[in-house]
């Protein structure tokens, strides 16, 4: 299948020389870009992309989509992490596969509408007799047409051995380790090109014993996968690691083999200027989730100290009810907001955001195959028309357009793969209305048994 998006007005690749592309066709074979300029061949499918801007689709670096079911919850708006987390368990506690289908769907459609083609989930509440979630979430994924790189979570530390989950959430080492090596064996695909990807992820050092993170590393690096944890995220985990373990949360992870390249942490605030060292030196990787942080007050990522080390860093949109949308355009533009007002002239501009966002999040998650517009990589990519009123004079600088001006609409085209899955800010793969109704069938269920 050969597929030219004909004439685009303009390419940001977002590549390692920051090439922009005017008035040219792209074209994609075999899920990948074949050809930017001229080709001689006749193409399979067309598209008439004479006034539109075109970027490499955007990697979501940490999420939770089972949460996409508790948001705008009136009785948790108030509160900050710790006192959140332990009310939502009271419902989190319900879920099946019914809900983490819907609201997998649900979260996943809405990335994809706003321009991401890679997802990372980090789902790690596994109730007793719940079912295959992770293969569930597979094949909601396949569904949309949506690269995904679910994580096998996990939490072995309930309200009795000090921990924050209610009992019914937690199992045994054994018993995730054991899962675990299952979703390895039955999902992991390390192919390039690959759309499943598996990653280990114990919830946190506040939810985990020492004993299930340090037995999951080394189970991870026999498989080569991914391993992921909140860390740094507030104040309230420092103090966690500090009584318990007697060290910093940094600290505790390097000492039980959780650093390095294929290790990625969500949040990463609070380090202290050794510990970014360390984790430059290590290669360790961080998910930043604005939105979520400034929602729940955990502080701001200290971005300048982390882009001057050069440590590889992406964009989250963290849970689903700690944001509360699915939306990385929103992500960069308040990245950019955010930055701005915490650190001035050392804030990242919005290009550098759109970067963190794609060839950022690619590395986050071991990939490169995909985050560039380049011949070879992946044709993963969204485009949006710029003769609107609302991109008027913006679209003189695509480059920095979602970090300075914003942008709330729907993408007009998504590939992923090659593959059209989002056409006039439409889902192809999905009938949106059918979902909405049977996501709200759901949510009704899922808030009636808590
Ligand atoms: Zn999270």
């Amino acid at each position: 299948m050969l597929t030219c998006l004909r004439n685009v007005y303009a390419v940001i690749s977002c590549d390692e020389k920051d090439r922009v592309y005017r008035n040219c066709d792209v074209w994609i074979k075999d899920r990948t870009f074949y050809a930017i300029g001229s080709c001689d061949e006749q193409p399979d499918e067309e598209y008439d992309c004479r006034n539109m801007l075109l970027y490499p689709g955007l990697v979501n670096t940490h999420h939770h989509l089972y949460q996409y079911f508790t948001r705008n919850l009136a009785a948790v708006q108030g509160f900050e992490l710790f006192d959140w987390l332990k009310a939502l368990y009271e419902i989190w506690k319900g879920l099946d596969t019914e809900t983490v289908l819907y609201s997998s769907l649900c979260g996943m459609a809405e990335l994809m509408r706003y321009g991401c083609t890679t997802c990372f989930d980090h789902h790690y509440v596994f109730p007793q007799g719940a079912g295959d979630l992770i293969g569930t979430q597979m094949e909601a994924a396949d569904r949309l047409g949506i690269r995904f790189h679910a994580s096998r979570g996990s939490m072995d530390l309930s309200v009795k051995d000090g921990g924050l989950p209610p009992d019914s959430v937690v199992q045994t080492v054994d018993e995730i380790l054991r899962d675990s090596q299952r979703v390895i064996e039955a999902y992991h695909d390390d192919s390039r090109l690959a759309m499943h990807r598996i990653v280990l992820a114990p919830c946190s050092p506040f939810s985990v014993s020492r004993e299930l993170l340090a037995e999951s590393a080394p189970l991870a690096r026999q498989y080569g996968v991914q391993l992921h944890t909140h860390l740094c995220e507030t104040k309230d985990e420092e103090r966690y690691t500090l009584e318990r373990y007697g060290m910093r949360p940094f600290a505790y992870m390097e000492s039980i083999g959780w650093t390095g390249p294929d290790v990625f942490y969500a949040h990463g605030i609070h380090f202290n200027d050794e510990e970014l060292d360390r984790i430059a030196a290590t290669g360790t990787k961080i998910a930043h989730c604005p939105c979520s942080n400034m929602k729940l007050s955990s502080g701001v990522m200290r971005m300048p100290d982390i882009l001057e080390r050069k440590i590889p860093v992406g964009l989250g949109v963290d849970g689903s009810a700690s944001n509360d949308a699915s939306n990385l355009l929103e992500e960069i533009r308040s990245a950019y907001l955010l930055h701005r007002l915490a650190w001035g002239n050392r804030a990242p501009s919005g290009y550098d955001l759109l970067k963190i966002a794609t060839a950022g999040g690619a590395k986050v998650l071991g990939r490169d195959d995909i985050g560039t517009v380049e011949i070879g990589k992946a044709a993963d990519c969204f485009l949006i028309r710029r003769d609107r009123a609302d991109v008027v004079c913006a679209e003189g600088d695509p480059m920095n357009l979602f970090g300075t001006v914003g942008y709330h609409r729907p993408c007009d085209l998504v590939f992923v793969n090659g593959k059209c899955t989002v056409k006039d800010g439409k889902l192809t793969g999905l009938d949106e209305d059918g979902l909405a109704y049977n996501s709200r069938a759901a949510v009704k269920k899922l808030l009636e048994k808590a």
